[in-house]
């Protein structure tokens, strides 16, 4: 039987320090078992025992499981010298449970990052064997489009910068504008003004691109090597000028949630993970 002291306990569920914690207790706002709790130190059975504090039910859980669409010019780290990190984003509540992102995201790319602090799962969604697939969508510059023939060399695999050959990947051309056109894509043009607008992302030269072919694509990808996406672009001649990811495993982003928003995942979703 797994137990936890009660301060413990609502500490980590974000309701205060020890010292805060203590006293809520010492002001009687606790009740264990409909008994109001007089030490803090209490051992608490948290499948058995039913603790209100101000009458509310207090459910105690060890992880957090946290959808955020990360925004540009955020690492992910959970500490940086220089730059803020995701976990600035979410709130103390959360911040509680200690979570960390399950991988990296570059700080200029956007999109879907989950963050827990479930270790075994984090490992799993990582573990290079299960080759979990990641997709993203990215605004490439290139001469031409994005085109079949990249097409095929991305599904053989493409030869990195260090000579690593990727494992075969997926890819699709969305839509496709000359650099001084508008798209008539609707998302493509998001993007587009996304850079733009974007102190974080503005680094990527759209002047420059604006002589070149803009192709809006969708990749997919097993693996996780050090700026994969913008690494297999390099390969073939073109440069990623936004980049977005857009799912996880089964777990796409949800549209519901703006650049710099999070949410908690569902259970069927976290069940989805596994
Ligand atoms: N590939 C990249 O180049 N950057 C990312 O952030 C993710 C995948």
């Amino acid at each position: 039987k797994k137990t936890i002291r009660l301060d413990k306990m609502l500490g980590h569920l974000g309701y205060g320090t020890r010292s805060g914690v203590k006293a809520l207790v010492r002001q009687g706002a606790v009740t264990v078992n409909g008994e109001r709790a007089k030490d803090s130190g209490l051992q608490i059975d948290p499948e058995r025992d039913e603790v209100l504090l101000d009458g509310e039910r207090v459910q105690y859980r060890e992880h957090i499981y946290v959808m955020l669409h990360k925004p540009a010019g955020y690492v992910s780290a959970t500490e940086d010298n220089r730059d803020r990190t995701v976990l600035e984003l979410l709130d103390d509540e959360a911040n509680a449970f200690a979570p960390f992102p399950v991988g990296r995201l570059d700080k200029d790319t956007e999109g879907l990052l989950l963050l827990t602090n479930d270790g075994k799962l984090a490992h799993e969604l990582l573990s290079p064997r299960k080759h979990v697939p990641k997709t993203y969508r990215a605004l490439v510059a290139g001469e031409i489009a994005v085109g079949e023939e990249d097409v095929r060399e991305f599904a053989a695999g493409v030869r990195l910068d260090d000579g690593y050959v990727t494992l075969p990947a997926q890819l699709v051309t969305l839509a496709v504008a000359e650099g001084r056109q508008e798209s008539a894509q609707p998302e493509m043009r998001e993007a587009m003004a996304r850079v733009a607008s974007v102190p974080a992302l503005r680094g990527a030269e759209l002047a420059a691109a604006a002589a070149m072919t803009l192709s809006w694509i969708e990749l997919t990808i097993r693996e996780g090597k050090y700026h994969q996406v913008k690494r297999m672009f390099e390969a073939v001649g073109k440069e990623v000028l936004y980049l977005r990811r857009v799912s996880m495993g089964p777990l796409p982003l949800d549209a519901d949630l703006a650049p710099g928003e999070w949410r908690e995942l569902t259970e069927a979703e976290v069940a989805s993970l596994r």
